[in-house]
């Protein structure tokens, strides 16, 4: 297979834009995702996430960084998909931010958003579900920043897209330029 993924949102194996994107364009530009989300690295990113693993960060972020020899440009800021703060205290960190930081620098990550409302787990939602689910859960915070800024929006996952597209929303109805999406997987 020599088909490139969707640039808009990374799906696998496509010609252009995928069947999804071109029916209801996402609110992002752009995907980065170098890998897909299988083994073992969906092992790596469960144990991180479920297991405490918190040494895996340097591990999956200097696998992202070989991938995809990216290059932030200075106007684009990071920043993290939250938790919410029962979820945090529970866990105790949240892998996205850690990963973040890890990859581009703890100067160029910025918590421009919280997540509001705790959501249910999505896995077993459908994706019309999972948009509702979301919907209305992350609010934009340091208004003040995010206007005019450019921002790659960052999260472990890429899956639906349903909660990476409700953050997007949110940014640019708090005046951001542009946002852009940067994973470390892609589930197809
Ligand atoms: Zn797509």
């Amino acid at each position: 297979m020599n088909q490139a993924p969707c640039p808009r949102c990374a799906l696998p194996f496509q010609e252009d834009l995928c069947p999804a994107c071109r029916l209801d364009p996402p609110p992002f530009v752009e995907t980065l995702a170098p890998f897909i989300y299988s083994p073992p690295l969906n092992k790596a990113l469960q144990d991180l996430k479920y297991r405490n693993k918190i040494h895996l960060v340097r591990e999956i972020s200097k696998l992202w960084k070989r991938a995809l020899p990216f290059q932030l440009s200075p106007d684009l800021w990071v920043c993290p998909v939250p938790l919410h703060r029962r979820r945090l205290l529970k866990r105790g960190f949240n892998q996205s931010q850690l990963l973040a930081t890890q990859i581009f620098g703890a100067q160029k990550v910025k918590e421009l958003l919280i997540r509001e409302r705790h959501t249910k787990p999505q896995v077993t939602l459908t994706y019309r579900e999972r948009l509702k689910n979301v919907r209305g859960a992350f609010r934009a915070q340091n208004a003040s920043f995010i206007r005019g800024k450019k921002i790659l929006l960052f999260d472990d996952i890429f899956t639906t897209g349903a909660t990476l597209k409700e953050c997007a929303r949110v940014l640019l109805k708090a005046g951001a330029e542009e946002v852009r999406v940067a994973v470390i997987a892609r589930a197809e």
